[in-house]
């Protein structure tokens, strides 16, 4: 290989899941960008699956859109959170994909009269897939989260890949941050540092020497710890880091700060002369999260509640936005399953805002409907995202326009309201994978709509992931009863945005505006929300019944 245009850190994980690399990537990121340094992030997947598209939400948590119609990891979504900049196809690659390459080259005939190999085949595409960030110039730093932990059959490939490119490069161009657990033993009241030495000596038997040590650990490493490790696994000591459990994720890049984790990677990158990180608005966001002067209790409604991870660009969304408003945001999770017109009123009589999330069939959809009519009856600040802003189309048109079957085709395709339905050009498709409408969508904002105003400006764009619309044959009789399409798609005239003009806050997005909130960049419509949600809680406070104006709740824009 030639002298790299940029530097690989490379962050692999040992012992076990879970420990969170992807926050220690996006964290070691954000200290380098904050030095000045343009530094981007990716992760590669070992599983077989082309991209996690087709993956349930129980399976691998939520599926994170990039601007470009990839279906990818969540950890892109702390990427963007973290660094405020988008990701790409590029940033998120599985083995599915470096197979699925490889396999369709040997078929056009690449590899003709050669045996097709993991090495040099394999490990090549997964070179070449890591390097594509590093050539296109745009980085000083290019950081790859491998998934999984060492020793796992499906990783190898990978972990080789990371030889030979440190073999290729050399140290100074290419190192290994290695992500391990040093669990804390209540019997012997002692830190074990044992898993940590297994895990770096399955890394060498694989031939890779880490060159920092990052130790999750629930209590502070001590110096003899350190050096314990340190010597076991031949680092320096000041390069064994300790990663204690934190209150917030997004405070892990100070905690990463103060022990020196960017300074270590600096020196053996041998990046001199780059200036010390400026964390000025980092500091200030974390401060509004610790002191919050309001306070409000928002329902999620959904059907996979039980895992935080399922909604997790949504919760993050509400940190954002609840430090934008001085506000900590409590989110309820309440099941759609277990919801239905009887208990509505009890199960959501105490929440100052209601959000209904996005999904996919008919599982819990009946619940979800009950909670928007009580929502919309109620003047209660609600937020329908994607299945969110369909679930409400169905609800209006079966209680305000008395279409009493109206439902989504996705859910009853005999309906004789499809009030919600498939586009034509996605009836004919079959294949699962990639061919939903995605990525960023342009769309068109009705001027002094709910919408509008949130964002300050007419022409957005916003990311999609869905294969049902709202069906234009209904958008008359809708708006006539008070349902108005105030965000369009300017080149398809789909309905993006549904907004009701006498409710306080009830709007329905048909993208997902979750997955473009950064701790820089709080969404517009998130901070609107919750803005909404403190006015009620205070009037209510106050004893006064909500109004259904929508002036009466607006608050002055702080
Ligand atoms: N299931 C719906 C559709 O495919 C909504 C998808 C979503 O909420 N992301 O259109």
């Amino acid at each position: 290989m030639d002298a790299p245009s940029c530097k690989y850190v490379f962050v692999t994980g040992g012992v076990s899941s879970s420990l969170g690399k992807g926050i220690i990537s996006a964290s070691l990121a954000k200290l380098l960008q904050a030095r000045g340094l343009r530094v981007t992030i990716q992760k590669l997947d070992p599983y077989i699956n082309v991209d996690p598209g087709t993956l349930n939400p129980y399976e691998h948590g939520e599926c994170y859109v990039t601007d470009d119609g990839a279906e990818t990891d969540l950890d892109l979504g702390h990427y963007e959170r973290f660094l405020n900049i988008p990701t790409s196809q590029a940033n998120n690659v599985t083995t599915g994909r470096i197979y699925l390459d490889v396999i369709m080259r040997e078929r056009q005939g690449a590899y003709l009269g050669k045996t097709v190999q993991v090495i040099p085949h394999i490990t090549d595409e997964i070179k070449r897939r890591i390097t594509l960030l590093g050539n296109t110039g745009n980085y000083d730093i290019v950081i790859t989260e491998i998934g999984g932990t060492v020793g796992d059959i499906e990783s190898l490939p990978y972990i080789e890949a990371v030889r030979q490119m440190k073999y290729e490069l050399g140290n100074s161009n290419c190192i290994v941050i290695h992500l391990t657990l040093v669990p804390f033993l209540k019997s012997a009241r002692e830190l074990k540092t044992k898993p940590t030495q297994h895990s770096v000596k399955e890394l060498l038997e694989e031939g890779v020497q880490p060159d920092v040590l990052v130790c999750r650990t629930e209590y502070p490493l001590s110096q003899e710890v350190r050096r314990k490790v340190a010597q076991f696994c031949n680092v320096a000591p000041e390069a064994v880091i300790e990663s204690i459990d934190a209150d917030s994720i997004y405070r892990v890049p100070l905690l990463m700060s103060k022990e020196n984790l960017d300074r270590i990677v600096l020196a053996r990158l041998q990046l001199e002369g780059v200036r010390e990180p400026d964390l000025a608005s980092w500091v200030r966001f974390l401060e509004k999260l610790q002191n919050p002067s309001h306070s409000v209790r928002i329902g999620l409604v959904g059907k996979y509640v039980e895992l935080p991870d399922a909604y997790k660009s949504i919760r993050e969304s509400f940190i954002h936005a609840g430090a934008a408003n001085d506000c900590h945001v409590e989110v309820v999770s309440i099941h759609s399953e277990h919801l239905h017109a009887g208990n509505v009123a009890q199960q959501l009589g105490s929440l100052d805002g209601i959000l209904v999330a996005p999904g996919f069939g008919p599982r819990g959809v009946e619940g979800k409907i009950a909670a928007i009519q009580y929502a919309r009856e109620q003047q209660v600040p609600f937020f329908g995202i994607c299945l969110g802003l369909q679930c409400a189309a169905v609800e209006f048109a079966r209680n305000v326009l008395g279409l009493t079957d109206a439902h989504s085709t996705e859910m009853n395709p005999d309906t004789p309201h499809p009030v919600i339905d498939m586009m034509e050009e996605q009836k004919q498709i079959v294949a699962k994978g990639g061919t939903m409408r995605l990525g960023a969508f342009e769309c068109l904002l009705e001027k002094g709509s709910k919408v509008f105003e949130a964002y300050g400006s007419e022409r957005i764009r916003e990311r999609h992931r869905h294969r049902y619309e709202f069906n234009n044959r209904y958008l008359s009789a809708f708006e006539q009863a008070g349902m108005k399409a105030s965000g369009i798609n300017p080149e398809t005239g789909l309905v993006e945005v549904m907004e009701l003009t006498d409710h306080p806050w009830f709007v329905g997005v048909q993208f997902h505006p979750e997955l473009k909130s950064t701790v820089d960049n709080p969404h517009p419509l998130f901070i609107r929300f919750v803005r909404t949600a403190i006015a009620r809680r205070s009037m209510q406070h106050a004893g006064v019944t909500p109004s259904v104006s929508g002036s009466a709740l607006r608050m002055p824009v702080s």
